[in-house]
């Protein structure tokens, strides 16, 4: 039966619906009979009766993993109805609309029995996860022997790992058909929700371009764009800040809907070593996360690796590559959600084609604590997630095709080197063939393995999870913190106070507001000031998302480098929206007044006074949005600065239209007399085109483009032919280089794998056309390692002090330093003069000798001392005193160096401002001209 989208309220509806009956657990089979016999020639019995359920290979015209095949999205979504229409055991669910508007879906499955009355199941898990309130004894026992094992499995964010997105209908097919005890246990004791695609949009991107190029030359030719409208391979780094629809659909599922307490995240690895990961991953390890989380990843991660070598397969591994500490990621996430994530990896083929790897000689391996262990992450024979997250982390060079960075040519791969047995590697792979169907087929061994794990493991795994949460809503009544305080008027920006808020409900943390003023630890907080108290089930969450990290560096040997962590090793969100708040060691007096939010907070607006112009102060980067807007209507908009606050003065527009700009963006506006300063900068809309590189896309410029987006900035993508074509200056004001390496801007790629239209680079030609564009006065914008093209190519007066340093000497894969700005220069406008920057091994300046016609301005640098505010840096000392960003006026243009990353995958609130004001500066001819 096909069940329309259910409201993720549901659960608050219903809360005080009890239960009464006893629901049998056995499995009525009759009523599914007639579906479950998938052949062809068994005609419906009734006229009600549901049409059996076609195999995949029926419905799909092929055999699932089949070389060269690939389901392709919208069938699979087709598929899944069918599914849900022909089994009383399946339920089809649309959750939302992706970004290109395709169907992001979930599927119910359990026993016909459990899924009608879903609802009741439903409460019982949000009892276990001490929604709404705290479970008596008697809610107790009818969790534990009544309520069922919630397990969530979601597929392929990544979308180039697309074999769990195929292997997810031959799933269902069984799930929703087969008799046998072991899948009649699974349906008895499980509800399984699965999302069979975390990337929909990439999944037919995928599919189309393999389709495109397969029997053509360019069978090998990576995709030429990102794998997601935006963020390519970086959407599996946005679950704290939920910027995607995909994230945001996601976390409502699993933090306010169904409460998942085991979820599997299924990927896909390089194509050179081991076959497949299983959990436990590999230190270190995070402090906020419970010890029942890592021990269930070990249970349930080894349950999955003993069903596969009982099924004969090779080159099992754990322990390796994948790292315990690291917010961000989707499965990684439910640890401090007291969910039990897990993650598999299996090895690449090149998306539906196979690869044939030359066979290893045992007794030839390079041993154990060499290839294998010693070189953890690095070596190509553990691979990373196929996308190749390369050392630190750098956007540009990420969002490849699956196995691409291991295999390009048409030859065979090179025989695997890591082939030593030892204890999380027992039955090494030794080479051969590897095809699509392979990956399936060990996705399907482990993903049934853990269910029937799950099944048979239900009460105790309900028990110790329980027991988890439990100790995590006792712990925040007797340890530190008791709570966390987030004040709101008192920020340099308040609405990122709100904004901080919002995301802490969407990872389902409860925050409450103060009605009235209130003391704690000695200090007294406004009323209106946000307060998430510890003593809730998600208080590690909000811990470990608030608090300064501290990365434990890892070394295996006394000599060996320190080993690079996965990704970043910083995610303090408060510093990354510029949002100071407490951490409270005494719990709040009694008598605070606290009220629970309900809903997303937001601020007020309005305007005051009477005058033809209008006043708001530039705080931080949500005035940009006002200001976009308002502009948009034919404003005449300025911004004044002074050290201590800059004031976006408007003009030439009506005051119903600022009433509904203050009332839309929370402005307190006033309207006074004509008189703005002489000394104002005029902003204009300016013409913004951001250089979108090819062959995978550049994630960097995916986040450019959507924050310029939401902040309401209207850009245009440029690619290598515009670039080389020239006239610059007449399309655009400003031309933003996101974070890339300098050679591949100049060369791009090359190869005669790559579709042709796709090779290359900008070239001589694009380095001069840009060159131009300056000459005329346009402003050109360096993002992260870009900066380097900047300085190779333009006279700029600017030192880059990270290059030619080594991993010992400095590294920061991904650090919140402190930052210090000038707030009297137009790019530093509504920033804070202290704050916090993101970092990750890109450029830090010095400045050098530089032309008298020059103006060479300095807009953040790192202080003096204390550089690090939260996450892990080597080399503090180099960083001390250096400049972050650097303004060179080259007389008519510009050229702005961003150093520190002040757009980092859309999270870093606090110096968005920095890159919009750049944009703005660069409409601004005449400073000063009011
Ligand atoms: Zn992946």
């Amino acid at each position: 039966m096909s069940v329309p989208s259910v409201s993720s309220d549901d659960g608050h509806r219903k809360k005080d619906q009890r239960m009464h009956r006893h629901i049998p657990r056995s499995l009525t089979l009759a009523a599914t009979a007639l579906a479950l016999i998938g052949i062809s020639a068994s005609p419906p019995i009734t006229a009600q009766a549901p049409a059996a359920l076609a195999t995949p290979e029926q419905f799909f015209g092929f055999r699932i993993g089949s070389d060269n095949k690939l389901a392709r999205w919208d069938k699979i979504v087709e598929y899944m109805r069918q599914a849900s229409v022909a089994s009383d055991r399946v339920r089809f669910r649309e959750l939302g609309k992706t970004k290109n508007g395709n169907p992001f879906i979930v599927l119910e499955m359990s026993a016909p029995e459990t899924l009608k009355n879903l609802d009741r199941y439903k409460q019982l898990e949000r009892k276990l996860y001490f929604q709404d309130s705290t479970p008596t004894e008697a809610d107790r026992n009818e969790i534990f022997r009544q309520g069922k094992l919630v397990l969530l499995v979601t597929c392929s964010i990544h979308a180039t790992e697309i074999g769990a997105s195929q292997m997810s209908v031959e799933l269902v097919h069984r799930l929703a058909t087969d008799n046998s005890p072991e899948v009649r246990k699974i349906l008895d004791n499980v509800i399984f929700l699965l999302i069979p695609s975390l990337n929909p949009d990439g999944q037919i991107m995928v599919t189309d371009w393999f389709n495109k190029n397969l029997g053509t030359l360019f069978e090998n030719s990576p995709l030429p764009y990102l794998y997601h409208p935006y963020v390519g391979h970086d959407n599996n780094r946005d679950m704290y800040m939920f910027t995607q629809k995909e994230s945001q659909l996601t976390a409502k599922l699993l933090w306010s809907d169904w409460f998942p307490a085991v979820w599997l995240d299924e990927h896909q690895m390089g194509s050179n070593g081991a076959r497949i990961f299983v959990m436990p991953a590999t230190d270190p390890i995070n402090p906020n996360v419970h010890p029942l989380i890592y021990r269930w990843n070990g249970i349930l991660g080894q349950s999955q690796a003993a069903a596969l070598e009982a099924a004969g397969k090779e080159g099992i591994i754990y322990n390796s590559t994948y790292t315990n500490f690291w917010q961000g990621a989707m499965a990684w996430s439910g640890w401090w959600h007291n969910q039990i994530g897990l993650l598999t990896e299996v090895a690449s083929a090149r998306v539906a084609a196979p690869i044939e790897q030359q066979r290893a000689v045992p007794g030839r391996g390079t041993g154990a604590g060499d290839g294998g262990r010693g070189e953890r992450g690095r070596g190509p024979e553990t691979g990373r997630d196929a996308e190749g997250v390369t050392e630190g982390g750098r956007g540009g060079e990420g969002g490849r095709g699956a196995g691409r960075g291991a295999f390009t040519g048409n030859g065979p791969l090179p025989a695997p080197t890591d082939i030593t047995s030892r204890t999380e590697y027992p039955r090494p792979w030794m080479g051969g063939r590897w095809t699509l169907r392979d990956i399936v087929d060990y996705e399907l061994i482990a993903t049934m393995a853990l269910l029937d794990a799950a099944a048979d493991r239900r009460e105790a795994l309900m028990r110790q999870i329980y027991e988890v949460n439990r100790a995590t809503v006792e712990q925040g009544k007797t340890s530190e913190p008791a709570a966390i305080v987030i004040p709101v008027q008192s920020q340099q920006d308040p609405h990122e106070a709100v904004h901080l808020a919002e995301l802490l409900q969407m990872a389902g943390v409860e925050v409450y507001r103060a009605s009235a003023e209130f003391e704690a630890d000695g200090t007294k907080y406004a009323a209106g000031t946000f307060v998430v108290p510890m003593t809730q089930v998600f208080a590690r969450y909000a811990k470990d998302i608030l608090e300064k990290q501290t990365y434990p560096e890892v070394r295996r040997g006394p000599n060996a480098p320190p080993e690079p962590p996965y990704d970043v090793t910083a995610w303090s969100l408060g510093m990354l929206l510029g949002v100071e708040h407490r951490l409270i060691k005494k719990p709040l007096a009694e008598t605070a007044r606290l009220e629970k939010l309900t809903k997303v907070p937001r601020l007020d607006g309005r305007v005051t006074g009477n005058g033809p112009r209008f006043v708001f102060d530039y705080r931080g980067a949500d005035a940009a949005k006002a200001i976009n807007a308002l502009m948009q209507q034919g404003a005449r908009v300025t911004i004044d600065s002074t050290r201590e606050a800059a004031k976006v003065g408007v003009s030439n527009v009506s005051r119903k239209q600022v009433e509904e700009v203050a009332t839309t963006h929370g402005l307190e506006v006033r309207s006074e007399a004509a008189n703005g300063s002489a000394a104002s900068m005029r902003v204009r809309a300016p013409r913004i085109g951001i250089y979108q590189p090819w062959t995978g896309g550049n994630m960097d410029e995916g986040w450019t483009r959507w924050v310029l987006e939401q902040y309401g900035f209207q850009s245009t993508a440029i690619h290598n032919d515009d670039l080389r074509a020239g006239n610059l200056k007449e399309r655009f004001d400003a031309i933003v280089l996101p974070d890339q390496n300098p050679q591949q801007i100049v060369n791009g790629s090359t190869g005669t794998t790559i579709r042709p239209e796709y090779r290359g680079g900008i070239g001589e030609e694009g380095i001069a056309a840009l060159k131009k564009f300056v000459d005329a006065g346009g402003t050109l914008i360096a993002l992260g390692a870009a900066c380097g093209f900047a300085i190779e190519n333009f006279p700029v007066p600017v030192r880059d002090l990270k290059r030619g340093t080594t991993r010992d000497q400095h590294f920061a894969p991904g650090t919140i330093l402190n930052i210090e700005v000038d707030t009297a220069h137009p790019i530093g406008y509504g920033m804070a003069g202290r704050t916090y920057g993101f970092y990750n091994n890109s450029p830090f300046f010095t400045l050098v000798e530089g032309f008298a016609s020059q103006r060479t301005t300095v807009i953040a640098r790192y202080p003096n001392t204390n550089v690090v505010a939260s996450g892990w840096l080597k080399g503090e000392e180099l960083m001390a005193g250096r400049a972050a960003v650097v303004s060179v006026e080259m007389n008519p243009g510009r050229i702005v160096l961003f150093g520190l990353r002040p757009q980092h995958r859309a999270q870093t609130h606090a110096t968005f401002p920095m890159l919009f004001n750049a944009l703005y500066l660069s409409t601004s001819e005449a400073r000063g001209a009011s």
